[in-house]
């Protein structure tokens, strides 16, 4: 029977590497919604769509002609014939795409079309997916076969996105940090709860464990 497992986290929580990890090792399609939402407001940059006009994102988001692949060793993610790959996780974007997730019928539209994803991967020669994001254990995917929240604290989370974007975990760098992470998570929270499991949701703190031990970790609540 096809596996759908459900991941769900903060912003430097390690979600996004360990659910790929996860998903190539037991041979299952990836997810990640948090690229789409990405993507759509990529797109709405390009287009110049002001993003203060909530109706005309929505319905240049309806509108939007995305392909998400969901090879977990090569996630390749389209906007018509653009590559975006590289270009959504740009600051550029991590700095407003909060405005693009907060709108309601944006979320509507991408709910949709993550469903779709989610069963897509379920059919056909397909073992099931590993989906993540910020509310796939409770709006997307509630029936998911296997629902974990994957937190980290505060300071775990600025030193490993410090680390991504600079190389480093010196003082410095986590400050620059800390807007992306801390306001971003401030932003998305008026609309996703993701801080707290919901029930049924495995809560797993990762602050004390490296990449290794969180994928080991995942594995063992999804074949437990
Ligand atoms: O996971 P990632 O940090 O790439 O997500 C980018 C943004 O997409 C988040 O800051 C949030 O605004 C939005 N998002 C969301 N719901 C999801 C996944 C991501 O609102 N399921």
């Amino acid at each position: 029977r096809p596996l759908v497992i459900a991941v769900d986290g903060p912003s430097g929580s390690g979600k996004s590497s360990v659910s790929r990890e996860v998903a190539r090792r037991l041979g299952l399609e990836y997810l990640d919604t948090g690229a789409m939402y990405r993507a759509a407001t990529w797109s709405v940059l390009e287009a110049g769509v002001d993003l203060t006009d909530a109706p005309e994102v929505a319905q240049h988001v309806r509108d939007l002609d995305l392909t998400m692949g969901t090879d977990p060793s090569a996630p390749g993610v389209r906007v018509r014939d653009h590559d975006v790959a590289a270009a959504i996780r740009e600051t550029a974007i991590s700095t407003v795409v909060s405005k693009v997730a907060t709108n309601l019928e944006v979320r509507a539209e991408l709910l949709k079309r993550q469903r779709d994803l989610i069963q897509a991967a379920r059919v056909g020669t397909h073992q099931g997916v590993v989906a993540e994001g910020r509310d796939i254990t409770t709006v997307v995917a509630p029936d998911a076969d296997v629902r974990i929240l994957l937190t980290a604290s505060e300071e775990a989370r600025l030193a490993r996105r410090a680390k991504e974007l600079h190389g480093t975990a010196d003082a410095a760098s986590v400050e620059a940090t800390r807007d992306q992470i801390v306001r971003r998570d401030s932003d998305d929270s008026t609309v996703s709860n993701f801080e707290v499991a919901a029930d049924g949701v495995l809560h797993l703190d990762s602050s004390a464990l490296d990449f290794e031990q969180t994928v080991d970790a995942v594995l063992a609540a999804i074949t437990r």
